[in-house]
């Protein structure tokens, strides 16, 4: 089984913040605009995915790295970002879109078919499933898996 979102491209983009906990630990967040980061840092819910820390702020933007090594081969800091980059992903959809569950093909075609209001949806498809709406034009995308979960 496929977890699967549904992606609407008039829903208003995302903006992912680099962040930073007081201890010094760098992550990313998503957001769906400005007001949804002030919202949620005055209600305390950023919390560092390293030491749990709620002392979360808005990091300076990291100097771009010019000129990488080791090419092909990815290294310990390139995979921890990734998984930050996917946790931070599922995060926002998960707060951000209502989960249907198995019901995930039909209310995506549903929704591609213009039949109910448009709304942003996750939830599970088996391949097949995934590969006929594809098929059809609803821009479904896989959402990363739990890694946090999978690692327990
Ligand atoms: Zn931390």
């Amino acid at each position: 089984m496929l977890r699967a979102v549904l992606r609407i491209r008039r829903d208003a983009p995302v903006i992912v913040y680099s962040l930073a906990c007081s201890k010094g630990h760098g992550f990313e967040g998503w957001f769906r605009d400005s007001a949804a980061f002030d919202a949620q840092a005055a209600d305390g819910k950023l919390v560092c995915p390293v030491c749990n820390s709620r002392k979360v702020e808005k990091a300076p933007m990291a100097p771009a790295v010019s000129g990488t090594k080791a090419k092909g081969a990815s290294s310990p800091d390139e995979l921890r970002k990734m998984r930050q980059f996917m946790t931070g992903l599922r995060k926002y959809v998960e707060e951000n879109a209502e989960n249907v569950g198995r019901k995930f093909p039909e209310e995506a075609r549903k929704i591609h078919y213009g039949e109910i209001e448009e709304r942003p949806i996750y939830g599970e498809a088996s391949l097949e499933e995934a590969k006929e709406l594809i098929e059809e034009g609803v821009d479904v995308a896989p959402l990363p898996p739990d890694l946090d979960d999978a690692a327990n």
